[in-house]
């Protein structure tokens, strides 16, 4: 296993990761960026500087405009390590010890790395919120995201009939992108519920500071009109039907008209929510956000997290888009060089002062995105035959069960139906089993909490695990004769 030193460790080379990178090089900073990723960039910018389409721009403006901060990242002299898994972070002291898997062939370097560093920097942005309706587990559903990583990562791009269901900005972005690459969807069944705006309206006015985002929004809904894709408001009553794969969606229209359509590929979108599995590995505090639905870390203003030495930048620390991501990693890097000692008091306040202002404009938009877009309870806490835990098959029935016996809460719910405890390790299960059992047990989904998430938080080999073990002096790996 080799081993790496740096003040710096970021995990993730998304924009938080690449502009905290930029600034804590800047700012003398000896940096490693660990991604999973082949290249940087993150969700919005994957593959944006090595893309497989054979013309990128149909993936718009936004995305082309990320080759710049990946060039700003390639020079700023941050050493980034490529397809690495970082799955556990313990603290020795007062360093950090981060084990990394890489992938790839073992002669390129591929197998268990081992980094020590002063101070980390988590930047592991959002992941889809999970939606559990009747037949998501079929073979032909999946998430708008997940669609949109095969176009940016192998340039697959769903050929005919696309039915996109669900509620939110990335739904509208990728019906265009499709739309640009000349592909057909067959329609979009809008969740978003009919009385949405009047929860908005009160956040109208301060959203107006980030107006433009607010007018791309609407450009991508009028060029989803202007195709004349079916659109279908203010549905309800879901279900995706087929024997063994998806063959139909229906659901009911805010005029209570009932449709069924036929479809091979259906594209599920309710928003994203922060990834939180590493800080909680960590022992980060994390808090419930009513207006989004979703659990994040507890972070002041610079991303200092309650563990310390650890900071959290970017989506991750609650969802804010790329560009308040990028902000918000300049500043998380900013307080990281104040606390190892390269910088001192005044070149931090002097430095910060652009990123805070711009990040507090980027997030203005966010409460007015929030009232519109989050998904009421109705559609977060599904009905008994709904699978909730995919890799454990429990479904939400025997959730509300076992939670009207009085088990206590997620870590107790694991025990006792499984759910939590397979590959994904909670990232599909724990929102929605925290919500079944508040509703249950007429608690706030904050005082119910979490699973408790240990390392490893990604799936390793064993001789992954096995290579990361230390040694003492009386043995030694290596060939030996048999
Ligand atoms: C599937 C998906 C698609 C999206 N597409 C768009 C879009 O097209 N346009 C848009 O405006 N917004 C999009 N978003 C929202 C968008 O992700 C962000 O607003 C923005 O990218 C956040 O930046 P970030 O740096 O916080 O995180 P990200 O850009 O998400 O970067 C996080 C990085 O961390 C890496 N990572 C995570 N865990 C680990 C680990 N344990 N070890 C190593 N690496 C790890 C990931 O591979 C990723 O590269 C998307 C979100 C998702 C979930």
């Amino acid at each position: 296993m080799s081993a790496l030193t740096c003040d710096l460790l970021i995990v993730g080379a998304g924009p938080a990761g690449m502009s905290a990178a930029i600034e804590a090089r800047a700012a003398g900073l000896s940096v490693l960026v660990a991604d999973e990723g082949e290249t940087p960039g993150g969700q919005i910018y994957r593959n944006a500087s090595h893309s497989p389409l054979a013309d990128s721009n149909v993936l718009g403006e936004d995305y082309a405009a990320g080759r710049g901060l990946i060039g700003r990242f390639d020079q700023s002299g941050a050493k980034h390590l490529a397809r690495c898994v970082v799955w556990q972070i313990a603290f020795e002291g007062a360093q950090a010890i981060a084990m990394l898997s890489r992938g790839g062939r073992p002669e390129d370097g591929a197998g268990t790395l081992e980094v020590e560093a002063r101070a980390v920097l988590i930047a592991t942005g959002a992941q889809e919120r999970p939606w559990p309706v009747r037949g998501w587990t079929l073979p032909g559903v999946l998430g708008v995201g997940a669609a949109q990583t095969l176009v940016k990562s192998a340039g697959l791009a769903p050929s005919r009939d696309a039915v996109l269901v669900g509620s939110g900005p990335l739904l509208w972005l990728f019906a265009s992108q499709l739309l640009k690459a000349g592909r057909s969807v067959q329609a979009i069944v809008d969740t978003t519920p009919r009385d949405a705006w009047r929860a908005a309206l009160p956040h109208v006015l301060p959203a107006l500071r980030g107006a433009d985002y607010l007018l791309k929004g609407l450009r991508m809904m009028r060029a989803v009109q202007r195709a004349g894709i079916p659109i279908h408001r203010g549905a309800s009553a879901l279900s995706i039907e087929g024997d063994d794969r998806v063959q139909r969606v229906s659901f009911v229209d805010r005029r209570g008209a009932a449709h069924s359509l036929d479809t091979s590929l259906v594209l599920l979108h309710q928003g994203v929510i922060p990834s939180t599995q590493l800080p909680r590995s960590l022992g980060c505090e994390h808090e419930w956000d009513e207006q989004s639905a979703c659990w994040r870390p507890h972070t002041d203003a610079n991303g200092r997290s309650s563990v310390d030495k650890v900071w959290i930048a970017g989506d991750g620390a609650g969802i804010g888009g790329a560009q308040a991501a990028a902000h918000a990693g300049t500043l998380a890097a900013l307080d990281i060089a104040k606390a190892l000692g390269a910088l001192d008091a005044s070149t931090h306040e002097a430095r910060s002062q652009h990123a805070r202002r711009a990040l507090n404009r980027h997030l203005a938009v966010r409460p007015l995105l929030d009232a519109l877009y989050t998904p009421p309870a109705a559609l977060r806490r599904p009905a008994d035959d709904v699978t909730v835990c995919r890799c454990e098959e429990v479904d939400a029935g025997e959730i509300r069960r076992i939670a009207a016996l009085g088990c206590q809460g997620p870590n107790q719910m694991k025990a006792f139906s499984r759910c939590g405890m397979g590959p994904c390790q909670g990232r599909w299960c724990g929102t929605t089993v925290g919500e079944l059992i508040a509703e249950v047990q007429s608690r706030r989904v904050d005082e119910i909490g979490y699973y408790r998430i240990r390392a490893p938080i990604k799936p390793v080999t064993v001789e992954q695990l096995a290579e990361s073990i230390p040694l003492d002096e009386d043995f030694a790996r290596g060939e030996f004769p048999s």
